[in-house]
């Protein structure tokens, strides 16, 4: 079985989503460790972007999946040789493009406007000039299963044709998401029965069947599967690749990827809604918050006595946890659980735990997210224990932003100067420091720096890499809720942080010290 991700480019369709080059090469990292096969990381001649990810996945070290680039047949009337698009495929550097083409007789005439031969011809030569550039093919046959029912020998037909071309894979594809799983089983049949060539199915949600229309697919002989994290992708989404995954493995008996890999779908899952800066859904079967949660009454007593009373699958499989929501104790034993995975002993009698227990709760309300905010949490754990010393602590702070131009003759060209202060102490000393940036966050960064670098010198090794901002309650205007993520490195390790409050700078205050205080606590000797 092979398993295609194509999260990077129709998975970026999704509206409000917006992938950058460096999210692009995180996420094919990840997909990599996943087990995914083949990882379609754009069309390079949409977007200079893609192509600035195609320049830079090249330096990549990916321990199994290979890079696709994806791109259609050539234009009518036109040759494969001269066609800008097709040339950018062979120039993309990675040795398996695949091409979308048409395999809809309605959709060639009414759309492309264009002959039924000629588009078997666009198909043919497009193939041969990508295998004569030596890379691998697979052919998107667009509006596949519309096609089957207008006009079945054509849709077969152009199957054929890109098989005889040579192609690796032919990709059925259902770009409305029309179809219905029993008809997806037919017209696979019907195509099995006309080429040898590998069967792949790329289906849409449109009908709320996506998944069912792929694992129906792979009933009927497909052994390519096509899909998307979390199932994000234009419209109502592409099949989603979190819950096929575990449903060919732990269903369906089919390996496709190991024990271990299926246990990271869950922080995959994570981790791409976080790159695509979306609150991640809580209902997505498997991987969602709340797939295995259960509210206490008589669940929660039948699951103490048989863990799987009431779940499908052992959550710890996919890399989640059974969670048991209201319950007080509960709430103990998974921070207690959480504190020890990272490390951090935490006794499961006395106020300690307890305590950490209601403030997680507390900042949990106010905006907080721990999940993937990591460092943040185990600072949660320190700070709750008695004697604990914070290597500084912030006496206060204040940032005045001021746009001015940059010369009287200038005008309209204004930009943003930010000045903050900020007066820490640490250890019997009050460190008080100014600094200008670039913006209020930027001169807060090196206001707090500076600061610190007179004590802790070392403190020069760590790079701020990524800043996220989630408004959280998006109806309530200036008012809403406000929460910052920080990724930080030292070159070594990296570690995320948060931040929540009603005021942005408020918020990044909090996940920039955070930041800084956890590596302090690491590497400080403190
Ligand atoms: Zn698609």
């Amino acid at each position: 079985m092979e398993l295609y991700d194509t999260t990077l480019r129709d998975g970026s369709q999704k509206e409000g989503v917006s992938f950058s080059v460096v999210d692009k090469l995180k996420i094919t990292q990840r997909l990599d460790e996943l087990g995914i096969d083949y990882i379609e990381g754009g069309w390079p001649g949409s977007n200079p972007k893609d192509a600035e990810f195609f320049e830079r996945a090249k330096d990549l070290t990916l321990s199994h999946a290979q890079v696709a680039v994806f791109g259609s047949t050539r234009r009518p009337r036109t040759q494969a040789e001269t066609d800008g698009n097709l040339v950018m495929l062979a120039d993309a550097g990675v040795s398996v493009a695949t091409i979308v083409g048409k395999s809809s007789d309605r959709q060639v005439i009414q759309v492309l406007e264009t002959g039924l031969d000629e588009n078997l011809s666009m198909i043919a030569d497009s193939v041969h000039y990508l295998r004569d550039q030596g890379l691998t093919v697979f052919f998107d046959a667009e509006h596949f299963f519309d096609g089957f029912k207008s006009n079945a020998d054509y849709a077969l037909r152009c199957l054929a044709v890109a098989a005889e071309a040579g192609v690796a894979c032919l990709v059925l594809c259902d770009t409305n998401g029309g179809a219905l799983p029993d008809e997806v089983a037919r017209a696979v049949e019907a195509a099995a029965k006309v080429t040898a060539v590998t069967l792949g199915i790329h289906a849409h949600n449109d009908s709320g069947v996506a998944v069912a229309n792929t694992l129906a697919a792979v009933g009927a002989g497909a052994s390519h599967v096509q899909g998307t994290i979390n199932g994000y992708g234009e419209r109502c989404g592409n099949a989603d690749l979190c819950s096929l995954i575990p449903n060919l493995k732990l269903k369906m008996g089919i390996d496709c990827v190991t024990d271990d890999q299926l246990g990271r779908l869950t922080e995959a899952s994570r981790f791409v809604s976080e790159a695509a800066n979306l609150s991640p859904d809580a209902s997505l079967p498997y991987v969602g918050l709340s797939a295995f949660s259960h509210k206490a009454g008589y669940h929660v007593a039948g699951l103490a006595k048989w863990p799987d009373a009431y779940q499908h699958v052992d959550p710890a499989l996919v890399g989640g946890q059974l969670n048991v929501v209201v319950s007080e104790l509960s709430g103990k034993r998974n921070i207690i659980y959480k504190a020890r995975e990272r490390g951090l002993d935490l006794p499961e009698q006395g106020e300690e735990a307890r305590r950490l227990v209601e403030q997680v709760k507390t900042l949990e309300s106010r905006g907080f997210q721990y999940d993937n905010a990591e460092a943040s949490f185990d600072l949660l754990v320190h700070r709750a224990k008695p004697g604990y010393e914070p290597p500084f602590e912030l006496v206060d702070f204040m940032v005045v932003i001021e746009r001015r131009r940059r010369s009287p003759t200038e005008e309209g060209r204004e930009e943003t100067l930010a000045e903050a202060m900020v007066k820490v102490r640490v250890g019997s000393e009050i460190m008080h420091t100014v600094a200008e940036g670039n913006g209020p966050v930027n001169a807060l960064d090196q206001a707090l720096r500076k600061a610190l670098l007179q004590s802790y010198p070392s403190l020069a090794a760590v790079k701020l890499v990524d800043y996220k901002v989630r408004i959280l309650e998006e109806s309530t205007g200036t008012e809403s809720q406000v929460r910052v993520l920080i990724e930080s490195s030292d070159g070594t390790d990296d570690w995320r942080t948060v931040g929540s409050s009603t005021d942005i700078i408020e918020a990044s205050w909090l996940a920039l010290a955070d930041s800084l205080e956890h590596w302090l606590l690491k590497h400080a000797g403190k």
